[in-house]
């Protein structure tokens, strides 16, 4: 039974003087001294990813806990707080694997690493092992955390937090994330939109970053989290569709025809649930 329920409200989001802070990742889940072990808050899948450019592909989640951010409007603070850990297993690269192909039924698969913030996560040996066996890798994060092992993935989503989120930008850990990425991986940048501000800051990561596409996601107004993760709050579908006419008709004012504009496709199809 759920005993705790949060709502993400800017107390949840451990906010300081009207701003979100920044986490130290030692303290929540790097496990640089904890012997290739990784922190998993949850497998689960075959699904299809919801955002991005993989948007409707199948995949398998593998989705690792603690990150070094505190984004006002998270919707996984189950797989971020500290007061969360008892949920996370430590697992060893051969453990994920395995599990990963007892849901894909052992057939190769696109694994999408997310989080919290897996880039702070030993990940490496997981790819390498994961590779040998015909699987593809994705990843996803906020760009924080540069890591040499990004060029040995198949994708790197970076999805620098804009405005509403509270963060802010580290333009050189961004830099060097992407720069990690070059000759490697195929890299693409997602901002989420919620208002003209993270618009204008979606402009200015397009125009520092003129060789990766970028992807703009429609805002979702943060969930109730619970031990069991959102869930209990059906999404606002309209709401979302209302903001996603306003994201589309800002981007064809503007004549921006490099962007593309997504809704997150697994909320429109099962809402704010976990595990889809
Ligand atoms: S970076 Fe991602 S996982 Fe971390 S707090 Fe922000 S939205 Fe949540």
């Amino acid at each position: 039974m759920d005993i705790s329920v949060k709502r993400l409200t800017p107390s949840a989001s451990h906010e300081i003087g009207g701003h979100a802070c920044r986490q130290d990742p030692e303290d929540l889940g790097n496990v640089s001294s904890m012997k290739g072990s990784i922190r998993i808050s949850e497998i689960f899948g075959p699904t299809v990813q919801g955002e991005g450019p993989l948007i409707g592909r199948p995949t398998v989640f593998v989705r690792t806990g603690g990150c070094d951010y505190r984004c006002r409007w998270c919707d996984t603070l189950y797989a971020v707080l500290p007061e969360f850990r008892e949920d996370w297993a430590l697992m060893t690269p051969a453990a994920i694997l395995t599990e990963v192909e007892r849901l894909s039924g052992s057939t190769p698969v696109l694994v999408s690493l997310s989080g919290g913030n897996p880039a702070i996560q030993p990940l490496a040996p997981l790819i390498e092992q994961g590779n040998k066996k015909g699987h593809t890798f994705a990843l996803e994060t906020q760009g924080s955390v540069p890591q040499s092992w990004f060029a040995a993935l198949d994708w790197l989503m970076l999805s620098p937090k804009p405005p509403s989120s509270g963060m802010d930008t580290d333009w050189q850990a961004l830099d060097e994330c992407v720069r990690a990425a070059a000759g490697g991986p195929h890299c693409a940048l997602k901002v989420v939109v919620f208002d003209e501000d993270d618009y204008a800051y979606a402009r200015l990561v397009a125009r520092r970053y003129t060789d990766v596409p970028i992807y703009l996601q429609v805002g979702n107004p943060a969930p109730l989290v619970t031990h069991a993760g959102p869930g209990h709050v059906e999404a606002d579908i309209a709401a979302l569709m209302q903001r996603f006419r306003w994201l589309v008709d800002k981007v064809a004012a503007d004549r921006w025809f490099q962007a593309t504009a997504l809704p997150q496709l697994h909320v429109l199809a099962w809402g704010n649930r976990r595990g889809v």
